[in-house]
């Protein structure tokens, strides 16, 4: 029996389907079962643009297939490289809509930032993404697709994978779990779940569902202030969760997947890098295994004025303050300003995100 993707075809996409999924396919469409692990492999490791590309399928099975579609909905429009060797990969869905990811270079690896969603409907206000407001959410192979086509332009492999672009991965929660199994599934992408991050604003009962998937990938969560009064106005999904009910959440994660998780920091001047800000978050990083990354906001020149990035020697206190208290706090840059690749800043320049 074959699970319908994200998006209303009435046929299901074979990009984003799972093995035995495909194998079913396969065998809906006539053929036998082993054409299918064939399918999944051009699709999901090889990342065919074309049906032609996959050579050992025979013609009328590439017909049937392209019936339903071609292998891939995204196009790339372009790719533009900073001089840091960060990058920005722009893509369009079928329906016209942009799309972002962002390439992050570091020692020994590439790390994509992938979008989840066309826009974002949690609005936190430092991010242009926000503003756009949720226009659609991507399905599983339009997310893999990001990861494919990128390592297709790329001559460096690309090592790590964050859901951090544009959108909330946990609003569009099937399709996010189902590209993470393809992802980590070692008939397709195989990353190790070590290497891919999901990074989230806050959904408790999402992050709890994600604990019990079985992916056991890392988790990241956007803290940005440890005062829930902060933090409703810079991420307002915190007046619907808070942040004790994201933070509980998050605690469940990391003891049910013996991860540690990840607490995202945008350093704000003024208004969360405070000495009494890094001590309460000291406070929340020493009850469960964690680490804080602290970025300078990326300031984003059409909102709010008020929102400037932390001076570096702020957020140098900021960070000697939480180590004092034995927390592993990282000063994390914002690279691929040139490009627009910082997240957070993704896609306005043409029509952003996640810290
Ligand atoms: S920072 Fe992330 S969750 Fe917040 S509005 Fe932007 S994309 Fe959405």
């Amino acid at each position: 029996m074959i699970t319908p993707s994200q998006k209303e075809t009435t046929a299901p996409r074979p990009k984003g389907l799972a093995l035995e999924e495909t194998r079913a396919l396969a065998k809906d469409l006539g053929e036998p079962a082993y054409r299918g692990d064939q399918l999944f492999g051009w699709l999901h490791k090889t990342g065919v643009q074309s049906y032609d590309e996959a050579t050992n399928l025979p013609k009328r099975f590439r017909a049937k297939l392209e019936a339903l579609g071609p292998p891939t909905t995204l196009a790339l429009v372009e790719f533009s490289e900073a001089p840091d060797g960060s990058g920005k990969f722009l893509f369009r869905t079928e329906s016209g809509e942009l799309v972002e990811s962002a390439l992050i270079p570091g020692e020994g690896r590439a790390t994509l930032c992938v979008s989840t969603q066309v826009g974002c409907p949690l609005d936190c206000a430092f991010c242009a993404t926000g503003k756009m407001g949720f226009r659609a959410n991507l399905d599983a192979g339009e997310i893999l697709d990001q990861y494919l086509m990128a390592s297709r332009r790329l001559d460096v492999p690309i090592t790590n994978v964050v859901y951090m672009g544009m959108g909330e991965p946990l609003l569009n929660y099937d399709a996010t779990v189902r590209s993470l199994r393809l992802l980590l599934d070692e008939r397709a992408i195989g990353l190790g779940r070590k290497r891919v991050t999901v990074s989230t604003a806050g959904v408790p009962p999402a992050i709890d569902r994600l604990a019990d998937e079985g992916v056991r990938v890392k988790l990241a969560i956007s803290v940005h202030s440890p005062f829930e009064d902060v933090r409703s106005r810079i991420a307002p999904v915190n007046r619907k969760y808070s942040l004790a009910d994201t933070l509980a959440a998050a605690e469940r994660y990391a003891r049910a997947t013996d991860t540690r998780v990840t607490l995202e920091y945008a350093a704000i001047a003024n208004i969360n890098d405070r000495d009494e800000d890094a001590r309460a978050l000291a406070k929340i990083a020493g009850r469960f295994p964690s680490k804080v990354n602290v970025i300078p906001l990326n300031p984003v020149p059409e909102l709010d004025e008020a929102l400037v990035p932390s001076p570096p020697e702020r957020v140098e206190r900021f960070v000697e303050l939480l180590r004092a208290k034995n927390v592993d706090a990282f000063v994390r840059k914002t690279v691929g300003r040139e490009v627009e690749a910082a997240c957070g800043q993704l896609t306005t320049t043409h029509n952003t995100r996640h810290l």
